[in-house]
């Protein structure tokens, strides 16, 4: 399935979802079994059609859901009020739109907060964030989409150190994956890029590390491929279907 990242309070049962994906309905399944009462708001991440066209299925013709809450960003905003079929989830307030600003940490409850910070991103329709989750003592970083670290005006190497866990985009292995293609010109960071950029950190630091948003071109999805052993080897996870990551211990 397409990434996304659930957000569960055991104590109060509520729940949010990071990303409205293509796979929403099962996504959505899994998380609330099918409770919808329990979800308490969707945070998007940007205008890629893998990230936000799952909204599709709060619209009238499907769950014809109310005043969902969907935490965006103001380019996004503008993006889902000003293009159909989105402005219509605004206007029959399927949705219920709560605009972030750029490192405003929204509270969730007393235990849980989100904070969307931009990334640098093909950015057409909408700005792009990644997100930081608070729970009651550990923190956790989501990035399923980003350029090459250097792009980037924050040190992914001491957030990966203030945080308890990192889950970074993995996008592509190699460049063999895009035969045609120079790997400079290719908007992610490459999992053999990441690989040498991460090196320097500590063992302890490195389990941190979860890599997500692998295309299916890549080969570290396949268990025990060669990419996959070399990313174990070097102390790195690809993140798996249904992994859950305590924020308390
Ligand atoms: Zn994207
Ligand atoms: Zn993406």
């Amino acid at each position: 399935m397409v990434v996304s990242l659930g957000i569960v309070d055991p104590n109060s049962n509520e729940t949010w979802l990071i990303e409205a994906t293509p796979d929403f309905p099962k996504q959505m399944e899994i998380l609330t079994g099918n409770n919808f009462d329990k979800l308490k708001g969707i945070f998007l991440t940007h205008a890629h059609i893998g990230h936000y066209t799952g909204l599709i299925h709060l619209g009238r013709e499907v769950m014809d859901t109310k005043s969902v809450p969907v935490y965006s960003m103001p380019k996004m905003t503008k993006y889902l009020k000003s293009n159909g079929p989105w402005s219509q989830l605004v206007k029959l307030e399927n949705i219920k739109i709560k605009q972030m600003k750029n490192n405003r940490t929204v509270k969730l409850n007393d235990r849980l907060s989100v904070t969307p910070f931009i990334v640098p991103h093909r950015d057409e329709y909408s700005e792009t964030v990644g997100y930081k989750i608070d729970g009651p003592n550990l923190s956790l970083i989501y990035i399923p989409d980003i350029d090459k670290w250097e792009k980037w005006d924050e040190n992914i190497l001491d957030i990966v150190k203030k945080n308890d866990y990192a889950l970074l985009d993995g996008s592509f292995f190699n460049n063999a994956e895009l035969p045609h293609r120079d790997m400079s010109e290719i908007p992610h960071p490459f999992l053999i890029e990441s690989m040498t950029k991460f090196e320097s950190l500590s063992t302890n630091d490195k389990t941190k590390i979860h890599f997500i948003h692998l295309n299916h071109t890549n080969p570290a999805l396949i268990d025990n491929s060669n990419e996959t052993i070399q990313l174990k080897t070097n102390g790195f996870q690809v993140a798996s279907l249904k992994q859950v990551f305590l924020l308390s211990d």
